[in-house]
């Protein structure tokens, strides 16, 4: 694999014990890739399991009523379990085969990426293990059941604040005691060398659709991709393969959240509450206080709460390849509206956010003119936060009469 930094982001901070593992693994996403046999099976579970290639949808109603660019969607949500996750743990789950292991362990924060991991490790009849923080699977609880339904073993993280980054120290450990017969599935374009470019590259299958759908379906490629940025998987799967093109402008979009407040978003660019440091594994803008202490964030979506990101869009957006803007809370959920209403699509929370920033630039820009917007997942899982933000009191009076009914 070649240099293990991009820029001056990314490398590999670990510790000792967890060299053999770390150096297996590169050795062996470098070969599988340039194995035949492994990218047919890869290909295979993309399209039979996934459901790939995803369409990329023309929004006639919406373009009309912002009247700017030609709007198009890059329809992840359609890919199983709803979201692009599924593309990279069909890449990692088979990888694990392919070094001949048994068993996946992952750690997962709202639990998106833990259900992708318990469903692929179905599949291939792999043992998995998740870790998740005790507050977090008290506040994420039915996605615990359905990993646990679906056969994983889910390890309630006490210690620190009993969130994501505790999660992630246990899987860490467990890894180094475990890596003879375990695979650390790590769920974005973060973490230690070889995790950012291996999630990119399996996530790059986004891009190439859209190089090859929007020359037939547009004529040309898009002028603007936009994509929602929380630890920038999706983000870097649709960009990566358009970030030589001069004529196709990237755009990330990160959680504004309530305001801009420490502790109050997940913006990571364009404020000074972010710059270089080096945590969990690697070098990258993290959000930090001014003694190097990882801030708390917020974000109205789980999936987009994160305090660091991809080195690789941090290294693309130090270059000028990639421009950020952020959205916050309220606009989100007004484009959340925007896309319901007008073209019968629910988009994740995440999603909205590439939404929002997409509707807002577009009107400025020409008919001329078209946007791919990356909508990384659908709504439904959503439907609790969105509940509350609507205020829908029927919505509280039936959760309320089902737990009764329960008891
Ligand atoms: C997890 C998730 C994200 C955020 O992850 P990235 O690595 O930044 O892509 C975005 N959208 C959806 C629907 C997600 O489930």
């Amino acid at each position: 694999m070649k240099d293990q930094f991009f820029g001056r982001f990314g490398g590999s901070f670990i510790p000792e014990i967890l060299y053999n593992s770390q150096q297996q693994l590169i050795d062996a996403y470098e070969s599988a890739m340039s194995d035949a046999e492994f990218v047919g099976r890869l290909k295979s579970e993309w399209q039979h399991y996934s459901g790939r290639p995803t369409p990329l949808t023309f929004c006639n109603n919406l373009t009309q009523q912002i009247g700017g660019a030609q709007i198009y969607l890059k329809r992840e949500d359609l890919n199983h379990s709803g979201a692009h996750k599924m593309n990279n743990v069909i890449g990692q789950g088979l990888l694990t085969q392919y070094m001949g292991k048994t068993r996946v362990i992952a750690e997962t924060g709202a639990g998106q990426h833990g259900i992708a991991t318990a469903l692929i490790s179905a599949r291939l009849g792999l043992k998995c293990t998740i870790y998740m923080g005790a507050t977090d699977i008290k506040r994420q609880y039915p996605n615990v059941f359905w990993m646990k339904q679906l056969g994983a073993e889910v390890i309630p993280v006490t210690t620190g604040s009993a969130t994501l980054k505790d999660a992630l120290d246990e899987a860490m450990r467990d890894w180094a005691a475990n890596y003879d017969d375990t695979h650390y599935l790590i769920g974005t374009s973060c973490g230690c060398a070889p995790f950012p470019e291996m999630v990119a590259g399996f996530q790059s299958i986004i891009g190439e659709e859209v190089k090859e759908q929007s020359i037939n379906q547009i004529g040309k490629h898009p002028d603007r991709i936009y994509a929602c940025v929380g630890g920038g998987s999706n983000a870097c799967g649709i960009f990566l393969p358009f970030v030589d093109s001069s004529s196709t402008e990237l755009v990330g979009v990160e959680a504004g959240g309530r305001s801009d407040a420490p502790g109050d978003h997940a913006k990571r660019f364009n404020t000074d509450q972010a710059r270089f440091g080096i945590a969990q594994g690697y070098a990258t803008r993290f959000l930090q206080d001014s003694e190097g202490q990882l801030m708390p964030t917020h974000s109205i979506s789980a999936g987009l709460d994160y305090v660091g990101v991809s080195p690789i869009l941090a290294d693309l957006e130090e270059n000028g390849k990639v421009r950020m803007i952020s959205a916050n809370d309220d606009e989100v959920m007004t484009a959340f509206s925007q896309l319901m209403r007008n073209e019968g699509i629910i988009p994740a929370l995440e999603s909205a956010h590439a939404v929002a920033g997409g509707l807002r630039e577009a009107k400025s820009m020409s008919p001329e003119q078209s946007i791919v917007i990356n909508l990384s997942g659908r709504g439904d899982k959503d439907i609790f936060n969105v509940a509350k933000v609507m205020k829908d009191e029927p919505f509280s009076a039936f959760l309320n009469d089902f737990l009764l009914e329960a008891n």
